[in-house]
């Protein structure tokens, strides 16, 4: 059985906690996307982690961990995951990279930085992990794939140095920063080489194996729907796909087999760095919000930024649900909104005075006010709640009013942050 979960909103809805609740159960786990520019954070016995480019399962020593085709990697993160893993006594993990992924330049991270600088007041907001720049060069056709490191020395410097002149150019007169050299390039290559070459595989087959096989495979996505590049709030998306259709691309497994779509949907709505937010929220409302949320990291695990905070944005979900080809939906931190004595969410956009219910491109959405239901509060705590009608009313009203609202059936229910505090429907 092949699942993916995968984010319905801005990202940060809680995936990383959902994944690990699975992972135990599953045989394999595959990141298939993206790189570290994003975080998952995982609270369990070990202690508390940011995995960013490592799969969720790398805490379970029966799981193997796969890092696919279409991720971003850094040898320099993944080193560093390893070590805090290590550190933290982790017992160590069973990890693949696909012989096909592509490696995350020195350049790259340099032209993110540089970038950002030069566009000054309208920047992107990036995380500076070159994700950007490596996946325009993967496009280009001038980015290194695993592959190319077991070249013949000859072919891989004139590679180097076809696209150190470019570069070069760029950095000396655009950025007016130091030119970067072959030889730093090559020894660079030759050293994430060695590194990792004892996990370097073929992962196409080896999932094509597995799936045949039967396995249980959990395909674990990052950031959410409003983030993918073609599906988002374009431009201020990521630069790679987020939704679960991409899985197929950045793994190799058959559009066909994955069966089980779990979009991650917050109980309400907050996203790092800008970009279109119909629903947000501001002054004290927002403050109060990212306080109670606090605990649940409304600080990017990435850039620590402070979360922009809002309410639940239906059509937002609903429009995200769909793009991901949700089969169901994890409900997660409705243990946040406990202290709220009415909640309002948005239902509809209204521009010029013309009402929408449906998520627009983000031209439009620039001009958009939300058109807020306001829906009671249940003014307790939920957590350590285990059981759907032990809920309060109140707080069961909200979550059946939003699967109405998204069409797509809610069957888990998050209500804090630890792997316990979870409800089956
Ligand atoms: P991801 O980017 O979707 O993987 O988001 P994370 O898994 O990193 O979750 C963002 C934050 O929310 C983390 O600090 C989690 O510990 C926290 N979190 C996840 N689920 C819940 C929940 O149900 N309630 C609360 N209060 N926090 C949660």
């Amino acid at each position: 059985m092949v699942r993916a979960i995968v984010g319905a909103n801005w990202g940060d809805e809680g995936k990383g906690k959902l994944t690990d609740v699975f992972a135990e159960s599953f045989d394999i786990v595959v990141r298939f996307q993206g790189g570290s520019n994003a975080g998952h954070t995982i609270i369990n016995d070990y202690g508390e982690f940011a995995l960013h480019q490592l799969p969720s399962g790398v805490f379970y020593p029966h799981v193997a961990n796969v890092i696919g085709n279409g991720v971003a990697l850094s040898v320099e993160n993944f080193v560093e995951e390893i070590r805090v893993l290590e550190e933290r006594k982790v017992p160590k993990p069973n990890i693949v990279i696909s012989d096909r992924a592509q490696i995350v330049m020195p350049y790259h991270k340099l032209f993110d930085e540089y970038e950002e600088e030069r566009l000054s007041n309208r920047k992107f907001g990036s995380t500076k992990s070159g994700i950007a720049p490596f996946y325009s060069d993967k496009y280009a056709k001038i980015g290194f794939q695993i592959t190319e490191l077991y070249e013949e020395k000859s072919v891989l410097l004139e590679k180097i140095s076809q696209n150190i002149a470019a570069k070069n150019v760029i950095l000396k007169y655009l950025y007016k920063k130091p030119e970067i050299s072959i030889d730093e390039i090559y020894k660079k290559l030759m050293e994430y080489k060695l590194i990792i070459t004892p996990y370097v595989a073929d992962t196409f087959d080896f999932l094509y194996q597995a799936v045949k096989n039967n396995k249980n495979i959990l395909l674990e996505g990052q950031l959410g729907a409003l983030k993918d590049l073609d599906f988002g709030i374009y431009p201020m998306v990521t630069s790679s796909n987020t939704i679960a259709g991409y899985a197929s691309v950045g793994t190799g497994i058959p559009p066909y087999e994955i069966k089980d779509i779990i979009a991650v949907v917050k109980a309400y709505s907050s996203a790092v760095g800008s970009g279109e937010f119909v629903s947000e929220i501001f002054g004290n409302k927002a403050e109060d919000l990212r306080e109670k949320g606090g605990n649940s990291g409304e600080y990017g695990t990435t850039t620590n930024r402070p979360r922009r905070m809002g309410w639940l944005d239906l059509v937002a979900t609903k429009y995200g649900c769909r793009v991901q080809s949700a089969t169901q939906v994890a409900f997660t931190a409705l243990d946040v909104l406990g202290y709220l004595d009415e909640i309002p969410v948005c239902v509809g956009y209204e521009i010029d005075g013309q009402k929408f219910d449906t998520f627009l491109p983000t031209a439009q959405l620039k001009n958009a006010a939300p058109v807020l239901q306001i829906l009671p509060g249940w003014k307790c705590d939920i957590r350590g709640i285990r059981s759907y009608d032990e809920l309060p009313a109140n707080c069961r009203n909200y979550i059946e009013f939003t699967e109405r609202q998204i069409g797509v059936p809610i069957n888990i229910i998050s209500n804090g942050p630890s792997r316990d505090d979870i409800i089956y429907r």
